[in-house]
């Protein structure tokens, strides 16, 4: 089947608007030209709103997330520090790898995959232990599915009187569902350019505290590329101390008009509605989320059991082969027990109406035994339903509806 489109549901990349994509395609320009800073300086500003900080700095590497990852440890800890994590799920597992290796002193507490992080055993580490420097939480876990509450994990540290940094891995959650680096006390908020921001990969973005921005001056781990001062010197005046990727900066422009124009909440509430629609047709299959329960479920991707004696790997093969339309596998733990939906980025109710039809096709093939159109149909009446303004709200829709509306 050559006709048409590939359809790209998987949690990152996510799909480029025609919008951004044209505005990538420039041609090369000086990065130290005298109006170069009228591209630049505005980005950094903007990105702070969707941070939702006020003071503070956002840096733009040229990097994936987990650049950013390594510059917000490497800027402001020390080797030796202790540092609190948890692991559940591939992304969480991937971050305390980075941490053991850079030469931190781990605690991490491991949670059972489809759970988030333990704000309460935090609790319990930091309240005997007021030596643990950082605090790490994965806002998003893409791997399961789960949404984490971000400020229970403030409140334990505030509880304790802990004056740690808190480090939040907000790569497949901003800029799509509602993240508040002032609200929350997020000293270190990190993503990347493709998942809520609808670039290809290439930009890791930075939001990092006054606070933090203090621990940075004498914070001894070496580190070159990513380091703050460098940046900080150069874009206060619009620059950057080493080439930028000047076609993603305007694609990053033209993402961010797009977020503004639709309105935040308003991108929020939709990442909410396309979510639950999606939920609403996998529960109608009888299938079950890797997300424990409604207080985990995320916004933006969703990791659907398969049934015992189905591969979840063959899913998405023939997902991909037969039509066109790409899934998540299951990593790590999960694989084969789950395929993925990502439900991020420039996408409306029909684009997860097909989705859901592309996911029944393929689960069908693979020898699931389920109705066809069955999650379809369930969809189609939340979304409809939704869009007219009489939709019942599940218990994790309501608690969400709080956070947006904030
Ligand atoms: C995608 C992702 C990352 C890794 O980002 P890269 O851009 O691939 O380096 C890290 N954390 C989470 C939660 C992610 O979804």
């Amino acid at each position: 089947m050559r006709n048409g489109m590939t359809h790209l549901f998987i949690p990152g990349p996510t799909n480029v608007p025609e919008a951004v994509r044209r505005a990538m395609n420039v041609p090369m320009q000086d990065h130290r030209a005298p109006d170069f800073p009228e591209l630049t300086l505005p980005l950094f500003d903007d990105l702070k709103q969707v941070f939702g900080m006020t003071g503070g700095r956002v840096f733009c590497y040229p990097g994936s997330g987990t650049g950013a990852w390594e510059a917000a440890i490497t800027n402001t800890l020390n080797r030796g520090d202790k540092v609190l994590m948890s692991r559940f799920g591939q992304f969480s597992h991937l971050w305390v790898d980075m941490a053991e290796r850079l030469g931190l002193d781990v605690i991490c507490v491991d949670v059972e995959w489809g759970r988030g992080v333990p704000a309460y055993d935090y609790e319990f580490f930091l309240s005997k232990d007021d030596s643990i420097k950082a605090v790490f939480a994965t806002h998003n876990e893409t791997a399961t599915g789960v949404t984490s509450d971000v400020a229970a994990v403030r409140q334990a540290m505030d509880t304790c009187g802990s004056d740690a940094l808190l480090f939040v891995d907000g790569v497949s959650s901003i800029a799509s569902i509602d993240f508040q680096q002032d609200a929350w006390g997020v000293d270190l908020a990190v993503t990347g350019s493709q998942k809520g921001l609808m670039l290809p990969a290439g930009l890791a973005m930075l939001a990092v505290s006054d606070k933090a921005l203090e621990a940075a001056k004498s914070s001894t781990m070496e580190r070159c590329y990513f380091d703050f001062a460098d940046m900080i010197k150069t874009n206060d005046l619009g620059y950057f101390p080493y080439t930028p990727p000047v076609p993603l900066l305007h694609g990053l422009r033209a993402s961010l008009d797009l977020l503004f124009d639709e309105g935040l909440p308003q991108v929020f509430a939709r990442h909410h509605r396309l979510a639950e629609g999606v939920r609403r047709g996998v529960h109608a299959l009888g299938l079950q989320l890797c997300a424990a329960g409604p207080e985990w479920y995320s916004d933006t991707v969703s990791a659907i059991k398969v049934p015992e004696h189905v591969d979840g790997a063959e899913v998405c093969r023939i997902g991909y082969e037969r039509y066109r339309t790409s899934f998540g596998g299951g990593l790590s733990q999960v694989a084969g027990k789950v395929f993925r939906i990502g439900h991020l980025g420039d996408l409306n109710d029909v684009s997860c109406l097909a989705a859901l039809a592309g996911a029944e096709m393929s689960l069908a093939d693979a020898g699931a035994d389920i109705e066809l159109g069955a999650g379809v149909a369930a969809a189609q009446e939340y979304y409809r339903k939704a869009n007219a303004g009489f939709a019942p709200e599940t218990p994790a829709a309501s608690s969400v509806g709080t956070a947006v509306s904030r």
